[in-house]
């Protein structure tokens, strides 16, 4: 079976490989490199002793698009990652978001539908809920407005996908991610943010080996137990094994209807807060911290309901917050020490 995976080689594409290349699939990336390296593919290799095939393309241009379809002859799989994902990024620049997140969606579509049989996974966010009514979150809560251009364009492209699966026979499962954190445990594959970290869990490994002096916590009124926003962080490669189950699922037919959603959540809240003590005693490094204003976009709370997942997909979140808070931080350790040794 030959899968198309676009963003192969950014964050959760790069460990979706990994377990897509463990279960014996012959796997192409594409990616434009935007937000990663062509070090990933190296992970990948030692991790998993098979080089996947690459492209470095970017899916804005159609020609690309069209290009790779035409010589991989399509594929039986597509799982779409290729997307900028930063919040905050998004607020300040959103037609980026917009050019880049909704464009390659199209071109990327409109080649998958010469042959509708391609099983297609759409890596969405639980931003499509905006701030929800209900926690735990469920599948069914209706999308609030969405907070930021970044949750917005998940929102469209959710609905493009609805669209094209209502008028094409096209069959997709939207997979709607909670906080994706962690790293592959062979500290060999992570996350790689370019510049300065958005997220929190790389800023935190960043401040913990002395790259940034300190990290800023955006808000410490919201109407939480300790005032700092809740999310429900899930380790990467949970998230990544959910992909191939979804996929095989998809393959095999076995979808009820063409249109399938899932939550990826642990089910479990954290606060920043939680997070940065968590991870200093699983590290016993200490995490200077200060409160800032909060950040525009940001919603307060939001957790999984997973059980949706667990009784459909048969898949649940295995490991903890202190696995992927120690995995972070090895890879942030070896990733940091191979760049150093590169640049002398
Ligand atoms: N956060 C923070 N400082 C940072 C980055 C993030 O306090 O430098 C907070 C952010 O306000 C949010 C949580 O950490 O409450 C998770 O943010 P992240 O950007 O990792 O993920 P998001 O939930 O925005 O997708």
């Amino acid at each position: 079976m030959k899968i198309l995976v676009t963003g192969g080689l950014g964050y959760i594409g790069s460990h979706t490989v990994v377990e897509l290349l463990n279960q014996n699939y012959q796997v192409v990336i594409v990616d434009n490199l935007s937000n990663t390296s062509l070090d990933v593919l190296d992970g990948i290799y030692q991790i998993a002793n098979v080089k996947p095939d690459f492209e470095l393309l970017d899916l804005r241009n159609k020609s690309d698009v069209e290009f790779l379809f035409k010589k991989y002859d399509g594929f039986d799989g597509v799982i779409h990652f290729a997307a900028s994902k930063a919040v905050g990024e998004s607020v300040a620049n959103p037609l980026h978001y917009y050019e880049n997140n909704i464009n390659s969606l199209v071109y990327l579509l409109q080649e998958v539908l010469k042959n509708p049989n391609t099983a297609f996974i759409f890596s969405s966010s639980c931003t499509v809920y905006g701030q929800s009514i209900e926690l735990p979150i469920t599948e069914k809560a209706p999308f609030q407005t969405a907070l930021s251009p970044y949750g917005n364009t998940k929102q469209i492209g959710e609905e493009i996908i609805e669209d094209v699966v209502k008028s094409c026979g096209l069959n997709a499962i939207l997979l709607r991610y909670f906080n994706p954190i962690g790293a592959h445990h062979s500290g060999l594959i992570g996350e790689l943010p370019l510049g300065i970290p958005q997220n929190l869990v790389p800023y935190i490994t960043q401040t913990a080996l002395g790259i940034r002096t300190e990290l800023a916590v955006f808000g410490n009124d919201y109407n939480t137990a300790d005032g700092t926003c809740v999310r429900d962080y899930i380790h990467v490669v949970d998230l990544a094994k959910a992909h191939v189950i979804s996929l095989v699922r998809l393959l095999n037919q076995k979808n009820v209807t063409p249109l399938e959603v899932f939550n990826l959540g642990t089910g479990n809240g954290h606060s920043v807060l939680e997070l940065i003590h968590t991870f200093q005693v699983v590290t016993g490094v200490n995490i200077p911290y200060k409160f800032v204003d909060r950040r525009a976009g940001d919603v307060e709370s939001a957790y999984a309901d997973t059980q949706k997942a667990t009784d459909i997909l048969g898949w649940k979140a295995n490991l903890t917050l202190a696995d992927a808070l120690k995995s972070a931080w090895l890879w942030e350790q070896n990733h940091t020490s191979k760049k150093l040794a590169n640049t002398k």
